[in-house]
């Protein structure tokens, strides 16, 4: 496993790999890697010969009082799971080297698509989120980079970012990967006490409420919405933050569900844990 630590490095590994006639893979992660991140790894793998994994927790998508801090960190055990699932090399950069002294230039989308959901309740998070996924891309210069649809929104956001910003980067979303009990696997899951842990799966389940009513025909988001908040109001441990359905390629509110896909998306907190999950919500012609 190739760990490389500082941007000259990346670019000099992507282009030798290029040079062999091999595509050039990223998946970027803050680390603490699970097997959400290991099937991201392995997509990566079928789309290219060389797959570079990027561990970065990254600043500047936290807000001032998030868990920046405490964010779980295990390098060893990352480096396990990137050779297990087949990378080819590691790019693992200090803050300093992504955020030199004096840091100020920054990738925004602005308006509607992070108007809402965790656009509305993390300010500034998705900036944090493009810019570093456009320093990512102009460091290791990958030609596909593969990206979960547990943060659906995020990959909403990088697909414009990379597309307004003309980097010749194909971005992949890959299915989110649950626990057996349906919870969606996070890195944040290791923060939960064990009655939390045992009141996680609700999330799902109450997607999966509101996923029945549509399938016997409910159109109407409030009735949608109304469903998931009944279920999560099943356990006191469970705060939701919100529960909202968007259009799912413009991630902006949908009154009504016609004859596009929407996204049914909640967050929801469980003591300082804050949880996101998602269904994506089709009408078939
Ligand atoms: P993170 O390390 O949480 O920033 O996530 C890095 C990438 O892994 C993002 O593209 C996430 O959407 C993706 N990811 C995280 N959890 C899962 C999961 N349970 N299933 C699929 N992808 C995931």
């Amino acid at each position: 496993m190739i760990i490389s630590r500082t941007v000259q490095d990346v670019r000099s590994l992507s282009s030798v790999a290029k040079a062999s006639g091999r595509k050039v893979a990223l998946v970027p992660t803050m680390g603490y890697l699970h097997e959400g991140h290991a099937s991201l790894i392995r997509r990566a793998r079928e789309e290219a010969g060389f797959v570079i994994v990027s561990i970065f927790v990254n600043p500047t998508q936290f807000g001032p009082n998030e868990d920046l801090d405490r964010y779980p960190r295990d390098f060893e055990r990352d480096r396990e799971t990137c050779i297990r699932s087949g990378a080819d090399a590691i790019f693992a950069p200090s803050v300093e080297e992504m955020y030199p002294a004096g840091f100020s230039t920054f990738i925004e989308v602005e308006g509607g698509m992070t108007r809402f959901l965790c656009g509305a309740r993390r300010p500034g998070h998705f900036r944090g989120v493009a810019t570093i996924v456009g320093k990512l891309f102009i460091a290791a210069q990958p030609d596909v980079s593969v990206f979960g649809q547990k943060d659906a929104q995020q990959a909403a956001v990088v697909m414009k970012m990379t597309r307004e910003m003309g980097l010749p980067v194909r971005i992949v979303v890959s299915p989110i990967v649950r626990e057996s009990d349906g919870l969606a696997m996070s890195s944040r899951n290791s923060y939960l006490t064990p009655e939390e842990r045992l009141a996680a799966p609700l999330l799902k389940r109450s997607l999966d409420d509101a996923a029945e009513l549509f399938h016997k025909g409910e159109r109407t988001t409030e009735k949608l919405t109304e469903a998931v908040l009944r279920r999560l109001a099943g356990s006191p441990l469970i705060k939701p933050d919100y529960v909202e359905i968007v259009d799912n390629e413009t991630f902006e509110p949908a009154a009504r569900i016609t004859e596009r896909p929407v996204c049914l998306a909640v967050a929801a907190y469980l003591g300082k844990t804050r949880l996101i999950d998602n269904l994506v919500l089709g009408v078939e012609k």
